[in-house]
């Protein structure tokens, strides 16, 4: 089978607190930071580093507050429309924060952007360890997350697409060449769970061990990934005048995570005790039940369709094929 070559990923960025509240990823950060620091205190000069690692606290207004945000959702500033308008000095502050955060991490879409990022997130719902991005043919993403599968078996993993193949990214993983979210849950937020601390903990260190065996020529073995393509969200039951929720997510639902949902299941359970059913003609996978965060957002789940990803084996190019394309790529475009 053929080996796909990629370019190596010198640089890489986890980052935490992007919602403010979500303190796995806030703890995680920071503990790196103070590792970071005894590391590098410790550390002889010259040391040639196969990646280097860039840890932010991206939302710290919000961290402070241990709210999700402070003016409006940082997780939804990386679009380059709102990363490039002109913006006033009442601007909300995620908006100026965004443009920070594109400032360090990227630009978005140039060749300066890191490589690789890895935004920490928590979840209410019962998903387990989820990345959650934006292709599903990004090699990289896709072995790091098979990479992780292996490493940690006891963990539920799932991989999750969402496909914008019509509109643009607005995460702030998308500001680096290759990204992902990883959601890690249950965890209320504001709370920190060990258990889901340490799974985060031990997802990270896996990806970065897997960034280096990459960088010094490691090949991956070709495979399959389960992806979820998400379809669409549903909101509550509403009332139609207060906007009000009528009904809770039905008990049956409930922490049923990723277990396929068929035709006619119970889906609400209304606060006067009916019984609401899905409506949909097709069997899909329900994520994000219950998600603290999307109440305002108009989602008490979204559905997902489970496919196979097939890939290829891979490795990092070597320096000889590296100037060999950009000779090529120059060439062409002298022509
Ligand atoms: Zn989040």
């Amino acid at each position: 089978m053929e080996v796909v070559c990629l370019p190596r990923l010198p640089r890489a960025a986890v980052c935490g607190g992007t919602h403010g509240n979500e303190l796995s990823g806030v703890y995680l950060v920071r503990e790196l930071l103070k590792e970071k620091q005894k590391v590098s205190e410790k550390e002889e000069e010259g040391e040639e580093k196969s990646v280097s690692v860039q840890m932010v606290l991206a939302n710290p207004k919000a961290m402070q507050r241990c709210r999700r945000y402070v003016d409006t959702d940082l997780n939804r500033c990386f679009t380059h429309a709102i990363l490039n308008c002109p913006l006033s000095e009442k601007a909300p502050y995620e908006m100026i924060r965004s443009r920070d955060l594109n400032a360090l991490l990227g630009p978005k879409g140039s060749p300066e952007a890191v490589d690789l990022v890895c935004d920490l997130h928590n979840t209410t719902a019962n998903m387990g360890l989820c990345f959650i991005a934006y292709s599903d043919c990004d090699w990289i993403c896709l072995h790091i997350f098979r990479h992780l599968q292996m490493q940690m078996p006891d963990i539920p993993m799932r991989y999750i697409h969402f496909d914008v193949s019509n509109k643009e990214s607005y995460s702030l993983d998308s500001v680096g060449k290759h990204g992902f979210a990883m959601e890690i849950g249950p965890q209320p937020h504001g709370v920190v769970r060990s258990n889901i601390y340490t799974a985060m903990k031990f997802g990270v260190q896996h990806m970065l061990d897997w960034v280096r065996f990459f960088n010094s020529g490691t090949i991956f073995e070709g495979g399959f990934v389960e992806v979820f393509t998400m379809v669409k969200n549903i909101d509550y039951p509403r009332d139609s005048e207060t906007r009000n929720i009528t009904a809770a997510i039905h008990p049956q639902l409930q922490d049923r995570d990723f277990c396929l949902l068929h035709p006619d299941d119970p889906l609400f359970q209304t606060f006067s005790g009916e019984t609401l059913r899905y409506k949909g003609k097709e069997p899909l996978y329900p994520f994000f039940i219950n998600e603290c965060a999307y109440y305002e957002k108009g989602i008490a789940l979204s559905l997902a369709r489970k496919r196979r990803v097939i890939l290829p084996a891979i490795r990092v190019q070597t320096e000889r094929e590296r100037q060999a394309n950009e000779e090529e790529f120059a060439s062409e475009e002298e022509e």
